[in-house]
């Protein structure tokens, strides 16, 4: 594993893809998933100016964060959280990307000392094995969400499926796009819809040419 180049290769890449997309260059930002590497190395990465760090799971996430907490860190918690384990873990987080249910929000509201930013999980492939809400119900869970003063709705949050190709990425990839677009023109209070997360190691430059603002990437560092 050559971390250095592979970051090099990585940014260039979101670079490319960025400018290709005719988007503005801080339009998109980098989080590296840490999961399948030791504290030690996430903090070679945040010395390379990699400056948001991604966990899946509780566990591991409390690790990185007590090892990596002199370092300037933006923490993304992407992964499914259970409501027994949100207060372990949510006042650590800046950004939380699997926000599924109703019953999980107002947990988060209820043990958060801050404002969490939380991206709405949106199963667009609907593939069964897949969490997050259907798009036909986002509509009516906005005012039990809206309600909710420690948790700010910053945008929504898709993983495409493995077997996906370019093609069905892009069609996938695009109906979350036209979606968020639609949520932001509400100007809901506490959800301003900005944020796009997808985006990983195989497909982040096509969800970067379609609109993501967030891509979470790992295999691709730490190959
Ligand atoms: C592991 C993981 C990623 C990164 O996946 P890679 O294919 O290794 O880039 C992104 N998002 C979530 C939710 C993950 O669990």
């Amino acid at each position: 594993m050559d971390l250095a180049k592979n970051t090099y290769q990585v940014l260039e890449n979101v670079a490319q893809a960025t400018q290709k997309a005719n988007r503005s260059k801080n339009s998109v930002e980098v989080i590296a998933v840490t999961k399948y590497v030791d504290s030690s190395t996430a903090k070679e990465l945040v010395k390379a100016g990699i400056h948001h760090i991604g966990e899946n799971r509780v566990d591991k996430f409390l690790e990185k964060y007590q090892a990596l907490k002199d370092e300037r860190v933006i923490w993304h918690l992407i992964g499914t959280l259970q409501r027994r384990k949100v207060k372990d873990v949510i006042n650590y987080v800046d950004y939380f990307h699997a926000l599924d249910s109703v019953k999980l929000a107002q947990e988060i509201n209820k043990r958060a000392e801050h404002i969490i930013k939380c991206f709405l999980q949106v199963n667009i492939s609907k593939e069964a094995s897949k969490h997050g809400f259907a798009v036909e119900e986002i509509d009516t869970i906005l005012p039990e969400l809206e309600k909710l003063e420690n948790i700010q709705i910053v945008g929504l949050m898709t993983m495409a499926p493995i077997e996906a190709d370019e093609a069905e990425l892009n069609v996938m990839f695009q109906q979350a796009y036209q979606l968020q677009q639609r949520l932001q023109r509400k100007q809901l209070p506490n959800m301003p819809f900005t944020d796009l997360s997808m985006g990983m190691s195989r497909d982040y430059t096509i969800a970067i040419a379609n609109g993501s603002t967030f891509v979470r990437i790992g295999t691709a560092f730490f190959k």
